[in-house]
């Protein structure tokens, strides 16, 4: 991050996102003039945004993200408001169509509503592909919006990776993951890059170990400790999330989807070791790294996130 609420790279100039839309645009038909082909022809540049809870401006305390509290209510309308100013910028920035997943929790926190009415929702628990439901090849970009660091993080809002009360750390091979870097790699698998992170200032830093220096992230506060932040404003926040939605945009012909290579090796670490003895007697080809860490191999990494979901559901609460 090189400047706090701004996104953290500089912004190449000149009209970029032109150079986008027309990659996606058909060579002009034979016999057709290219100035009619290019009114004609209306290529999509789909975008698909994934948004947590903990990372969205304003919140602090899980209180703000737990329906049935009094303050859930200002919470779910920070992250609408967090993820429309997203939207909108796409769709300024030349984006046709902008799908929104919502990935917290029970995951119908955002009141279709209450979202952009350009917006398309993907809302509900369980889905195939959890925070991810809903990519596929055919966007051009995915963003994290509203994410927060991985389990274990100093100085980072609400820090845990997908289950706070089993999961210790996950390891793809080798490497330690936050959510933002397993879900980057569903993306990827799809072919879609990550192209812009939000949240704190941990989440960004997090970001660019997992992703490279090319994704662009905006923090919107800066934590101390796990339950206390020094916000940005919430305007200035919005703001520089929009700013980050079109300076993503406008990097996005030269960024990779993040692929890590096959085959996989997942490592779930658990809080307690009765956690992975339920693995460990239920699923087969489980490894054993020691009494609360299993382990495996997948060819595929769809097969090996769902196998890591399912050890996690298996697994009794602490
Ligand atoms: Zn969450």
């Amino acid at each position: 991050m090189s400047r706090f609420a701004k996104p953290s790279r500089s912004l190449p100039a000149g009209a970029a996102l032109v150079a986008i839309v027309l990659l996606f645009q058909a060579p002009p038909a034979a016999g057709q003039s290219k100035s009619a082909a290019i009114s004609a022809a209306k290529p999509p540049v789909k975008v698909f945004i994934s948004v947590d809870m903990e990372g969205i401006s304003g919140i602090v305390h899980g209180d703000q993200t737990t329906p049935g509290t009094a303050e859930y209510a200002d919470g779910r309308k920070w992250m609408a408001q967090d993820v429309n100013a997203a939207v909108d910028a796409a769709l300024a920035a030349g984006a046709t169509e902008v799908v929104v997943n919502d990935s917290h929790g029970s995951m119908r926190n955002i009141d279709p509503d209450d979202l952009h009415p350009r917006a398309v929702l993907v809302s509900g628990s369980p889905k195939p592909l959890s925070m991810m439901q809903g990519v596929d090849g055919s966007f051009a970009a995915c963003f994290l919006i509203g994410y927060h660091a991985k389990a274990g993080t100093e100085n980072a809002i609400l820090d845990h990776t997908i289950s706070g009360s089993v999961v210790r750390h996950v390891k793809l091979n080798g490497v330690e993951m936050p959510e933002l870097g397993l879900n980057a790699a569903i993306a990827g698998y799809y072919g879609v890059p990550v192209a812009l992170v939000t949240g704190d200032m941990a989440v960004c830093r997090q970001a660019g170990e997992v992703l490279g220096k090319d994704v662009v992230t905006v923090a919107v506060k800066e934590a101390y400790g796990r339950l206390a932040a020094k916000l940005v404003p919430m305007g200035e926040a919005r703001r520089g999330i929009a700013d980050g939605v079109k300076a993503a945009l406008r990097r996005l012909p030269g960024l990779k989807p993040f692929k890590p290579a096959a085959p996989y090796r997942f490592e779930l670490g658990y809080h307690v070791s009765a956690q992975a003895d339920m693995g460990a007697m239920l699923v087969p080809k489980m490894e054993r790294v020691d009494a609360r860490t299993l382990a495996f191999a997948a060819e595929d990494y769809i097969d090996g996130f769902r196998t890591l979901r399912a050890l996690i559901s298996l697994a009794p609460a602490r």
